[in-house]
């Protein structure tokens, strides 16, 4: 029985990456069989975390580790555990940080949003955020300045959401607050090294399981003894209602467990044959280049960027998109990544097909190249309140 039609959901095909609106990945057959294993089971919650605390610590090369609701979860709860450490009273207290601790240094160009914004998630345990630079330009002198007394922690994200250049590097970000006696939290959720942070001397690194790992949806904590259980007794304050449950513990241990022994080569060939096949076919259409694009912060893998020339082909790159993601009778639905269209480019990630959905991509996208290509008028609505309207149908929800 195929699921989605039993929830009455309409087929899609998802390549924008690992998107939490979209159910984030394909989670490995290994992981399901743990989840399904474990759902009917009674376990006492302590020994199944200090089974994923070695989890971590061998995958992530910390001292100890723990399982959260997810990666935004483990800013949060990494940051309360900075403010409270393993003091019970105190971890009640929160989010009244009052005679606490409570800054958060952290680089303005960092303050992404993720699905939530980064800053909402450090206020969330009573702590605020102190920006560090502007937008496109930090300096150490400028992060050793924002450090004081009331800093608790100093947090550093790696992604591709984040400014991506002038920003003050993790060694030298490390070594400053460190200087200062001022834990480094790193939000590495989508970053697949997950030993390199916890290696250039992070004393928390974050990571999602529900991303690359093909894990349940949770957040894994790595880190130091002392605050990783300072950060797990948060469960008994304000990180109950980021539960997880054994579910989620026991999918993600298992995805850690098995994310070495995984043929990384073999899915770069296939993913790269997927590249090759759009990009070949794609590249036949006039004021279309598209072209293999490496991740941005290093991850291994890639993407295809298309870039249109909207009057060479006759279409904008947002209307492709939106064009793409709209059911069409005979072919499958297909939702881009985006988050550049209005610089008239977007990108085909390969990193969660199942097998054949290549072939349903390339249809589709060759069918809406062909179709504005002999359309009476050009495809070109205005940029401008593309978002708006975006916004506006999300608000209609549920109806
Ligand atoms: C995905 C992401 C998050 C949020 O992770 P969740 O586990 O979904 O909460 C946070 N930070 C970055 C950089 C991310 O990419």
């Amino acid at each position: 029985m195929n699921i989605r039609s039993r929830f009455s959901l309409r087929p899609i095909v998802n390549t924008s990456g690992t998107m939490t609106g979209l159910g984030a990945s394909i989670a490995r057959p290994e992981v399901i069989e743990a989840i399904a294993a474990i759902l009917p089971q009674f376990v006492e919650i302590d020994d199944l975390q200090r089974c994923a605390c070695a989890a971590i610590a061998a995958a992530c090369g910390s001292e100890a580790g723990y399982i959260t609701a997810s990666a935004s979860a483990g800013i949060t709860l990494s940051i309360a555990a900075t403010m409270t450490g393993d003091d019970l009273g105190l971890i009640e207290r929160l989010p009244d940080s009052a005679s606490l601790k409570h800054e958060v240094v952290v680089q303005t160009g960092h303050l992404v949003n993720y699905g939530a914004p980064l800053d909402q998630a450090i206020r969330l345990c009573g702590a605020r955020a102190i920006a560090v630079g502007a937008a496109t330009e930090a300096h150490g002198y400028q992060l050793a300045g924002a450090i004081n007394s009331r800093t608790t922690a100093a947090l550093f994200v790696v992604s591709h959401h984040t400014q991506q250049y002038g920003m003050i590097p993790l060694e030298e970000f490390i070594a400053i607050a460190h200087a200062k006696g001022v834990p480094v939290i790193v939000d590495a959720a989508s970053e697949y090294d997950l030993k390199g942070f916890i290696a250039a001397g992070a004393d928390i690194a974050l990571y999602s399981a529900h991303k690359f790992l093909g894990g349940p949806t949770a957040g894994i904590v790595a880190g130091s003894k002392a605050l990783v259980r300072a950060a797990y007794f948060q469960n008994g304050g304000i990180g109950r209602g980021m539960k997880v449950g054994k579910e989620g513990i026991a999918g993600a241990i298992v995805a850690l467990q098995t994310w070495a022994a995984r043929d990384h080569q073999a899915v770069r060939r296939l993913e790269r044959g997927y590249l090759t096949l759009w990009q070949e076919r794609l590249n036949l259409f006039p004021g279309i280049r598209a072209q293999i694009d490496a991740d941005p912060t290093g991850n291994p893998l890639e993407r295809l960027k298309i870039t249109v020339d909207r009057i060479a082909a006759r279409i904008t790159a947002w209307d492709l998109v939106d064009a793409l993601a709209r059911s069409k009778p005979g072919y499958a639905a297909v939702i881009a990544r985006d988050h550049e269209a209005e610089q008239h480019f977007f990108f085909l990630d390969p990193c969660n097909l199942h097998p054949g959905e290549e072939q349903l991509v390339l249809e589709r996208v060759v069918a809406e190249l062909e179709h504005a290509r002999t359309a009476p008028q050009p495809i070109a609505t205005p940029f401008s309140g593309r978002d708006a309207g975006r916004t506006a149908a999300r608000r209609r929800w549920p109806d």
